[in-house]
């Protein structure tokens, strides 16, 4: 068959088919430690669970609207007020099946050919996948070390040409775990208005926070931020609701009605009645979240702790999000090599950092419990003592 051009040059998600392939041994008997998807081990809270039950058992079964069901589209939007400082009406939402769908409509909805997506390596395997799967070109800044893996203002600005449409910004990040402070975001938001153009902001980790970091987010710098600002976020990581699929996009009320007339003819509305889960937990108490980041915050300790203790690893220290992406440069492997080997020795599951653009490295997943964590670091030792 003759597929496509423009699926040529698109890779599968490296994060999911780790992802599955651990689980397919775990599920022949293999005792594997897998530390691939960012995918938080805790049940979603209870009372979310109950009222997505109630709206089953209420008939909540049926479509809704493209965009979302009114009542959520008005939760989020004031949640986002409240968290984060940012005012949005209804109008300015649409309800999408994960932060990747909602990633995923905005590209379609804004990149065509011709356009630049300025991405800052290392970044999600799904960012670069999507402006080629949209006809657009990614544009990719490599960060190092020097800066803590984030886009400087200076390297955000040279990147940008007469065709860049968008600037794809991640704080938290995934894979790094890195936090951009306050006065960092404010000089990206300058640098974005002075070029005038868009700024999406995948916000997914934005309430997984240690160590005193705070995230403020660009489109709450000021109302020239704001009007350049698209917001991409979901329920998933922050609520434990990784399998509800349930994401948002806010920004223009123009842009939110182009994606839902994609939505319209894609998928249609997220499943009814996982949707009033999702109010739920934007309604709901709040403490749940607190103590799902009291536990990784736990765990991070314990990580930071073990990666110190292995000579030949090291990383930066994450300050959100629950990943952390190793420095594995000391062991000669490329991150696939080190990846496969892990596995077929070890029985340890991570994600190599070439599918995040940045090979040298791997990207351990921490939203695990911490027996699993002990166990794996004490293989992850053993393979790198081997070397
Ligand atoms: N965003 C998560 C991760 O990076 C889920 C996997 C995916 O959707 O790629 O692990």
């Amino acid at each position: 068959m003759e597929f496509a051009a423009r699926v040529g040059s698109v890779q599968p998600s490296v994060t999911l088919a780790i992802t599955a392939k651990a689980k397919a041994m775990k599920a022949d008997g293999v005792d594997v430690c897998s530390f691939t998807a960012g995918e938080p081990d805790f049940d979603t809270p209870i009372h979310i669970r109950e009222a997505a039950k109630q709206a089953l058992d209420q008939g909540k079964t049926r479509y809704g609207p493209a965009a979302g069901e009114p009542k959520l589209r008005e939760a989020i939007a004031a949640r986002l007020q409240q968290d984060d400082d940012l005012c949005y009406g209804p109008e300015n939402i649409i309800v999408t099946n994960g932060g990747k769908h909602s990633l995923f409509n905005l590209m379609l909805a804004m990149i065509q050919e011709g356009d630049e997506v300025i991405i800052p390596a290392p970044y999600w395997v799904s960012y670069p996948e999507m402006v080629k799967l949209a006809g657009g070109t990614p544009v990719i800044v490599p960060t190092d070390t020097s800066t803590g893996l984030r886009i400087t203002p200076e390297a955000l600005q040279q990147a940008i040409t007469p065709r860049t449409k968008l600037f794809v910004l991640n704080s938290p990040a995934n894979p790094t775990g890195m936090v951009y402070t306050p006065e960092e975001i404010r000089a990206l938001a300058k640098v974005v208005d002075d070029h005038d153009i868009w700024v999406v902001s995948d916000e997914i980790y934005s309430k997984i926070l240690y160590d005193g970091a705070t995230h403020l987010s660009i489109g709450a710098v000021s109302p020239a931020a704001f009007s350049r600002t698209i917001i991409s976020s979901g329920f998933a990581k922050a609520y434990a609701m990784t399998g509800w699929r349930i994401g948002f996009l806010a920004g223009p009320a123009e842009l939110i009605k182009t994606a839902a007339t994609i939505q319209g003819h894609s998928t249609s509305n997220v499943c009814t009645f996982a949707q009033y889960g999702a109010i739920a937990a934007c309604e709901g108490p709040q403490d749940c979240v607190q103590e799902m980041v009291s536990a990784f915050a736990e765990r991070r300790r314990f990580l930071l702790d073990a990666i110190a203790s292995i000579p030949g690893l090291s990383c930066p220290t994450p300050n959100g999000a629950f990943y952390s992406f190793l420095n594995i440069s000391k062991t000669g492997l490329t991150s696939l090599e080190f990846c496969d080997q892990l596995l077929e020795e070890q029985q340890v599951a991570v994600i190599p950092g070439g599918a995040f653009g940045a090979d040298d490295h791997v990207r351990i997943s921490y939203a695990t419990d911490l027996a699993t964590l002990k166990t794996g670091f004490d293989r992850i030792a053993a393979f790198v003592a081997s070397r």
